[in-house]
């Protein structure tokens, strides 16, 4: 019988505050360090902590999002352990009373469960050069939410896709900034392995996967090594490793700690956190629509098929980039082929964030405007996107500017159809006599004469006109 993997993720996401949760110092990234500092977040003797309400109305929108309940009380408690990013000897962090329970995120049809959601405070950050480990504090109290999978995860593509939507749905609700080079995003995965039907295997823990693309490889690097173990007749110790990118692998960094070793207490500086059913209300109201809830009014107001529906849904700015294409342009099926197609490619091709992107959804509006009023045709309109795309420049200037609007006045393309008959009169002949497939030759023609610019639907249609009168 085939192993099976049981995998559960602990995620922590830094929430997008200004200031950090128990003091008023700033979070920005990148300052020089121990700028961002202060008595109560360096660990003083006698500094009181103050809870940040911001960090807790946006914990609870990621309550919200992922279908948790959110409990009236919920306890601060001091989490002790040594480290060297850690000035207070403790974390404050969320233990046996956290502030939600019992969510669940849908990946592809796959519910997974999320057991927890609780707020805890950030360490400091450690940086080692080959002399000494110097200590920066700026990240030191920064608000975080652990969000706590059940362990309903099956494979490592799995965890990928799991992670991946909570990333998702952090930054729809602007929780947090998924930003994982900086540190916004960090993911442990605890992994073990067992035959079905038979009880669970002892787990591990790994830590530092906390790139994305690292999430997947990791957590099967670390099943692979607990079957071998095991098939070779060892056992898996319980313990926490650490992978590592540039080798590829995971190897051990502690044993684990079980919930005992950190002696958790109530904070006895903070007071017990009560959220009453108004506040979860003023969170509800302005928390923006969900990916899922978008493709699905998407699918059922405006027809958009469900696979160009959930990839417009990949970001909240792509997402709203194309609301306002469909609003402004009155035509949300069109307004998703080209956001879907043309915009992702030109990112994609440029490398660039919709954020830097010259073409506002005003500008593909129009667009989309001159195809459908006929001034223009399809292919001349991609010729416009690309053009606008690298100058910015509005699409009824660049259409004037390359002469490119369409041929549309019928007695313009009679003329020169006229002119075509009359120098193909061979083909034209044939034609009347019944060769049907002359036609498609004849339009060709007609297109040259006019240099691509007739308006396809007349052109077809004088033509025709033309053969059968005579
Ligand atoms: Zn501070």
């Amino acid at each position: 019988m085939s192993w099976e993997p049981v995998i559960g993720l602990e995620v922590h996401a830094r929430l997008l505050t200004q200031t950090k949760i128990f003091c008023g110092c700033s979070t920005a990234f990148g300052a020089p360090p121990n700028t961002h500092v202060c008595p109560v977040c360096l660990g003083y003797p006698g500094a009181l902590p103050v809870l940040n309400r911001k960090a807790v109305d946006l914990a609870m929108r990621v309550a919200l999002a992922t279908g948790c309940e959110i409990h009236p009380q919920s306890v601060f408690a001091r989490k002790n352990y040594f480290y060297p990013d850690l000035p207070k000897g403790y974390q404050i962090s969320q233990f046996d009373r956290p502030l939600a329970t019992n969510g669940s995120v849908e990946i592809g049809g796959k519910t997974i469960r999320i057991h927890r959601i609780h707020m805890e405070e950030d360490a400091g950050k450690l940086l080692h050069d080959a002399a000494v480990t110097r200590v920066d504090l700026n990240r030191a109290g920064t608000p975080l939410v652990e969000i706590v999978s059940e362990p309903d995860i099956r494979s490592s593509e799995e965890a990928a896709a799991y992670f991946s939507r909570l990333r998702q749905i952090l930054m729809f609700v602007d929780a947090c900034d998924g930003n994982m080079e900086e540190g916004s995003l960090r993911c442990d995965a605890n992994v073990s392995v067992h035959r079905s039907g038979e009880p669970l295997g002892t787990r591990t823990e790994v830590k530092n996967v906390n790139s994305f693309r690292y999430v997947a490889r990791a957590i099967e690097h670390e099943i692979e090594r607990q079957i071998s173990v095991l098939e070779s007749g060892g056992a898996i110790v319980q313990e926490t490793r650490l992978y590592d990118p540039a080798a590829d692998e995971t190897r051990p960094m502690r044993s684990k700690e079980e919930a005992h070793d950190y002696r958790y207490f109530p904070e006895p500086d903070l007071l017990t956190l009560e959220v009453d059913e108004a506040w979860v209300g003023s969170v509800r109201a302005v928390l923006p629509p969900l990916p899922s809830a978008r493709s699905k009014r998407y699918q059922s107001e405006w027809n958009i098929p469900a696979i160009d529906a959930d990839a417009i849904v990949a970001t909240r700015e792509l997402a709203e980039y194309f609301e306002a294409t469909a609003e402004a342009s009155g035509q949300p099926r069109l307004a998703a082929n080209w956001v879907r197609n043309e915009v992702l490619r030109v990112l994609n091709d440029r490398r660039i964030d919709l954020s830097d992107y010259v073409v506002t959804p005003e500008m593909l509006a129009k667009l989309i405007g001159l195809v459908e009023s006929g001034a223009i045709g399809g292919k001349s309109a991609k010729e416009v996107f690309e053009e606008m795309s690298t100058t910015g420049d509005a699409p009824a200037l660049i259409v004037e500017r390359r002469g490119l609007a369409q041929i549309s006045d019928p007695s313009a393309i009679r003329v020169a159809a006229e002119r075509v008959l009359e120098a193909n009169r061979v083909q034209a002949e044939q034609y009347r006599a019944g060769k049907a497939q002359v036609f498609g030759f004849l339009v060709g023609q007609l297109m040259k004469e006019t240099r691509g610019k007739a308006k396809a639907d007349l052109a077809n249609e004088i033509l025709r006109e033309l053969l059968d009168r005579a």
